[in-house]
């Protein structure tokens, strides 16, 4: 078992992120906490690359499509159809065209909590309500409510891994084992030694 310490994460700067400029905004925000960079670099994803890193675990349709058919029924609306695989069929063909539409910035994040600081300091899936002081809380305003009536992604700048197994799932779709570096920061003596 490896120490809490050397958990890692991965997060995805989306296209939109990019395109406000805020790829320098982002990452301060995860370094400043304390998380270790091991790995980054930048890209255009081809749609087989985003459909299996959205499948890399075969049970994300259900409860995907699951999740959204609630998350209608919970605003009093109808969803599209009552099949959440056929929901999920929608949502991924949205997020493919989402996010390959430009380059994207990839990197590894390492340390204590690396998964729940960095869902924590990424803030909730719908802009609208992850709360203020998050990224997708601060600096975007989109909603379910947009992305339904214009058929699309909602656009919330980064992907964050959602656990410790899907960042262990997700880690080697991105990247080789020669990309992620090796090295002390002199940070970790503050704080953890
Ligand atoms: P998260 O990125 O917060 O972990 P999910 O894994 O549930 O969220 O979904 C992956 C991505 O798909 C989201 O970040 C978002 O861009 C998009 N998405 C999810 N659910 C919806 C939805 N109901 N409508 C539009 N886009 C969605
Ligand atoms: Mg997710």
């Amino acid at each position: 078992m490896p120490h809490p310490k050397e958990e890692r994460t991965l997060v995805i700067i989306k296209p939109d992120g990019i395109q406000r400029s805020l790829v320098g905004e982002i990452i301060k925000r995860y370094e400043q906490i304390g998380l270790k960079l091991v790995a980054m670099k930048m890209l255009v994803p081809t749609a087989e690359h985003i459909e299996k890193h959205y499948t890399l675990d075969p049970e994300w349709r259900r409860i995907t499509g699951e999740k959204t058919i609630k998350g209608y029924k919970d605003k009093g609306l109808t969803p599209p159809t009552e099949d959440p695989l056929e929901v999920t069929g929608i949502l991924l063909e949205r997020l493919k065209k989402y996010m390959t539409a430009g380059p994207v910035v990839a990197m590894v994040l390492e340390g204590a909590h690396a998964v729940k600081i960095v869902r924590k300091l990424t803030g909730g899936t719908e802009p609208l309500t992850s709360d203020v002081g998050t990224i997708r809380g601060d600096y975007v305003l989109d909603s379910y409510q947009m992305t339904d009536a214009d058929g699309r992604s909602i656009r919330n700048l980064v992907h964050a891994s959602g656990s410790v197994d899907e960042a262990r799932q997700e880690i080697p779709h991105w990247f080789s084992k020669g990309e992620l570096m090796e090295y002390r920061h002199i940070a970790e003596e503050i704080l953890y030694n």
